[in-house]
């Protein structure tokens, strides 16, 4: 503990966000790294507590309390060395991490804030960065082994890295045309900037992981390559898991939950609905400098169905596109702003949460169902509005609709972001792996053989194995996968890459 009253004497410091008049006028991010100074008082409120709550709740298991500690007392070297012993991707996790550890920090007990751990996290990076303090790690020798791995988003980025410093060959295969995963192509810049994703992914092959874009991953060659609606691909190759297999010591598959749930209600077919994610990719390459997003939202009374990250991320999206007006609907009841936090501590706290997209202008509708998508009555061929009712929920998850709360509501655009499922069928259905109820590959989390697949050369992580979830699960999965894979390929002689 580097200071004894800081707990009780030295006030939660918050990142300086720019105003909303501000920020919605462009896609830079906008929430500043704390000064030196401010990230010393941040981190001198840790009571560096016997038993690190925040420790526990945070998937990677960051130490907390020893980087504060360094932090506090300026010894910045230390704590970069400390954070990066867990977290391969501080820089990632500094920003978007909902910061899972803050809501069992023991000082949110006693104090109106907890601890400023994810801004401490981001600090301490862009601090290394600056000064110097992030080596290349590139293996001292190979082990001969070789892997690849299919997909580019935080698990397969956190297994690429650890396999790559562990001296196996790595080669990662994205069907997108750059690297990222949803990091890339999803994921709004306003909340994570890609040059700070293009800063780690240069470091990655300078260290010797090798990456191959556009290409497409199929169980087989002969599978005609048409994946789900809503799953995008800018593929120019295609390689079989199979050649992958014969090339390769091991597969590591971390393609992510793709496939978008659809809302097959009356009106689906008209012009003018259109998957999250087809907006937001368009909108990322719009801002790479590629073509333009072509879902045009200006002057649009906007609707955006969902309740979720990638609702929010919509509505950033669409009032920086110059939207007339954003509505959200939700069909989960609204939450309480607050919970008493001693009867929920050191668990999640069931919240109303407001995101930064939200604060920015708008309307949201909860406990609505959306029951038919209506035409435009001058334009029959695209939509117009949409007809609603509000629901009331039950025990099981049962929804029920509340007669005589039927409403409808102006729709000139819609998004639908309900959320992903599992990962495409159509890619892998021939191969044949075990996949669980939710149609996500199946391998146990732990154990001798943890994150392998069915088949004992493939290994399956991120998303693709745990379901939809956070950026800090997936590289957390793509670690624990690469110790696994590892260890197993440790027994077996080696193959040439
Ligand atoms: C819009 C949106 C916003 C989000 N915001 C947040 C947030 O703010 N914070 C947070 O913690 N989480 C957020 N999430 C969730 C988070 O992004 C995911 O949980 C995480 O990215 C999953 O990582 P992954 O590596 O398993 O898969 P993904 O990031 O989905 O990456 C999978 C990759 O595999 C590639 N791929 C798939 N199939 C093939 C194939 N056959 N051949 C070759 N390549 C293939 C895909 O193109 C993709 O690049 C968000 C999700 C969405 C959709
Ligand atoms: S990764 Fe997320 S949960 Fe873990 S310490 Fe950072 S902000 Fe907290």
């Amino acid at each position: 503990m580097a200071n004894e009253r800081g707990f009780m004497e030295l006030p939660f410091v918050a990142e300086t966000h720019e105003s909303v008049a501000t920020r919605i006028t462009h896609f830079n991010e906008f929430i500043a790294t704390l000064s030196d100074a401010e990230a010393v008082q941040q981190a001198s409120r840790c009571m560096d507590c016997g038993i690190p709550f925040c420790q526990n709740r945070c998937p990677l298991h960051n130490d907390m309390p020893d980087f504060n500690k360094m932090v506090a007392q300026g010894r910045w070297a230390e704590a970069y060395q400390t954070l990066i012993s867990t977290n391969d991707f501080p820089e990632i996790t500094g920003r978007i991490c909902p910061a899972l550890c803050q809501e069992s920090c023991c000082l949110g007990l006693y104090q109106p804030k907890e601890v400023g751990i994810k801004s401490i996290e981001r600090k301490i990076v862009e601090y290394a960065y600056a000064n110097g303090l992030v080596p290349s790690l590139p293996p001292q020798e190979r082990t001969g082994k070789s892997v690849a791995i299919v997909g580019s988003g935080p698990a397969a980025l956190a297994c690429a890295i650890r396999l790559n410093r562990l001296g196996v060959t790595v080669c990662v295969y994205e069907k997108m045309d750059k690297i990222g995963g949803l990091l890339r192509y999803g994921i709004p810049d306003f909340k994570l900037s890609k040059e700070v994703l293009d800063r780690k992914i240069k470091q990655m092959a300078a260290e010797g992981v090798i990456f191959k874009t556009s290409t497409l991953v199929l169980a087989t060659k002969d599978a005609a390559p048409n994946l789900e609606a809503g799953i995008h691909s800018d593929h120019k190759a295609v390689v079989s898991l199979a050649e992958l297999k014969e090339q390769y010591d091991a597969v590591v598959l971390a393609v992510g939950s793709e496939t978008p749930r659809d809302l097959k209600i009356p009106g689906r077919e008209l012009n003018g609905i259109h998957f999250a994610l087809d907006f937001l990719i368009a909108q990322n390459k719009e801002n790479q400098g590629q073509s333009l997003n072509p879902i045009e939202v200006k002057g649009k009374k906007v609707v955006v169905i969902g309740g979720g990250e990638t609702a929010s991320d919509c509505i950033g999206v669409a009032i920086r596109k110059g939207a007339a007006q954003v509505t959200q609907v939700d069909y989960h009841e609204e939450l309480p702003e607050t919970v008493k936090v001693r009867e929920v501590w050191p668990n999640a706290r069931h919240i109303k949460h407001t995101s930064t997209s939200q604060e920015e202008g708008c309307t949201r509708l909860f406990a609505t169902n959306t029951t038919a998508f209506v035409a435009h009555p001058e334009h029959p061929e695209r939509v117009g509005s949409i007809t609603t009712v509000q629901v009331k929920w039950g025990p099981k998850r049962k929804i029920t609709p509340l007669k005589g709360t039927e409403g409808s509501l102006e729709a000139d655009l819609v998004l639908i972001a309900m959320g992903y499922s599992h990962p495409s069928q159509q890619a892998f259905e021939q191969a044949q792996l075990d996949k669980d109820e939710r149609l996500n590959f199946k391998a146990a989390l732990s154990g001798s053989h943890a994150f392998q697949s069915s088949d004992p050369q493939v290994f399956v992580t991120g998303d693709c194995r745990k379901g939809q979830s956070l950026v800090v699960y997936a590289l957390a999965e793509g670690r624990d996968c690469a110790q696994s894979v590892y260890q197993q390929l440790q027994a077996l002689p080696c193959k040439s890459a």
